[in-house]
């Protein structure tokens, strides 16, 4: 057992975890429990009668292939989401250990923390380094009690990519004593190379990867947990039976083939000129005081006055996220960039509003 296992609960080490209805696909199945014809119309490949088969050989196998990885070291699950909740549910004992984030990023680290009892340390991001992150900060606060350290890179909602060299401090000094969970959500949009590559190097490392972003599959719900074989085999014993749905299955093995992917490589470069081209254009409305640099598919921004280019959204048909819980980001929404059309829309409107007014927004 590697060391950084010796961190996971107690009770899921020695877990005996459910028994799946064997995978034998070369006999009849007799032993599931399952309806014996498949529902009329029924057009999946498998027959949505029968329960699917657990991490699925083919689909592990495709999605080591596309993240550049062995086959051990990938699980596979309903979106990120249910990445993170893994984790969080193996690793923290509820009302002693905690996660570390550091906000401004993604709600489900604290949500999942706070679903199994765990406390959140934070350590913000620094806005003033255009939401860099503070590894020192990271590092001295760390308490023995913090299992996980969610760094998110590109971030969410900041939409900046995170110093390589941080991460591997983290990893470095964090050896044997957390886990540090990289969320890649966005890293397509990125130019830049996943951290996959320091997955042999960190066994404290983890990588989160999503098919919900650049590929355009949100809907299929599925993510990808990349980490040393034996925290992917702990994890396996604790997700829930046949999590993957057989659409999801096969709707991943369709739509990610070497046609799919070619596509989706070019709407990630249309979806990058737009957020450039966006970016620009906002950045000289009045009603817009700032727009961040983003490595990702959105765009942060600091309104003069965030209500009104809410408004102004909404008015045109149009939906934008409104962060402005987090106290970093007074004044800011997010915006995730559209078709070429949606983007216009949106900047018109923000636009007009500022001349309608007469003022800056
Ligand atoms: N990580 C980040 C940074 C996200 O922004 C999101 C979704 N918005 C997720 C994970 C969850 O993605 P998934 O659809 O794979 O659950």
């Amino acid at each position: 057992m590697i060391n950084i296992l010796k961190l996971a609960r107690a009770e899921i080490l020695t877990l005996q975890p459910y028994q799946h209805a064997a995978w034998e696909p070369s006999l009849e199945r007799m032993h599931a429990n399952e309806m014996p014809w498949r529902a009329t119309e029924d057009t999946s490949i498998a027959g949505l009668n029968r329960y699917p088969e657990p991490q699925p050989d083919e689909l592990i196998a495709h999605l080591a292939h596309l993240y550049g990885v062995a086959a051990k070291n990938v699980l596979a699950g309903r979106g990120s989401d249910e990445g993170i909740d893994l984790l969080v549910r193996a690793f923290c004992r509820a009302g002693r250990d905690s996660v570390l984030i550091c906000p401004p990023t993604f709600g489900m680290y604290k949500v999942s923390a706070r679903i199994q009892g765990a406390n959140v340390v934070e350590v913000p991001l620094q806005k003033e380094r255009g939401f860099s992150l503070d590894a020192d900060g990271v590092l001295a606060a760390w308490n023995e009690n913090v299992k996980l350290v969610f760094v998110c890179s590109p971030n969410n909602p900041t939409g900046n990519l995170v110093d390589r060299r941080g991460i591997e401090l983290l990893c470095e000094k964090l050896t044997d004593k957390a886990i540090v969970v990289v969320d890649e959500a966005y890293v397509e949009f990125a130019h830049t190379a996943s951290l996959v590559s320091m997955l042999s190097k960190f066994e404290n490392l983890v990588i989160l990867r999503t098919l919900s972003k650049a590929y355009a599959l949100a809907g299929a719900r599925c993510g990808t947990l990349l980490a040393h074989a034996d925290i992917v085999s702990l994890l396996a014993r604790v997700i829930t039976p046949y999590a993957l749905p057989t659409q999801t299955i096969e709707a991943v093995l369709r739509f990610t083939n070497d046609a799919h992917r070619a596509e989706a490589g070019k709407r990630v470069e249309t979806v990058v000129a737009e957020r450039e081209r966006i970016s620009a254009q906002l950045t000289r409305l009045p009603a817009i005081r700032r727009v961040w640099r983003s490595d990702s598919n959105f765009l942060l921004v600091e309104c003069v006055d965030a209500d009104r280019v809410l408004t102004a959204a909404t008015s045109v048909g149009l939906i934008i996220r409104d962060p402005r819980s987090n106290p970093a980001l007074a004044n800011c929404l997010r915006i995730s960039v559209g078709t070429a059309e949606q983007n216009d829309r949106l900047v018109s409107a923000i636009a007009a509003l500022t001349v309608a007014t007469g003022d800056a927004a």
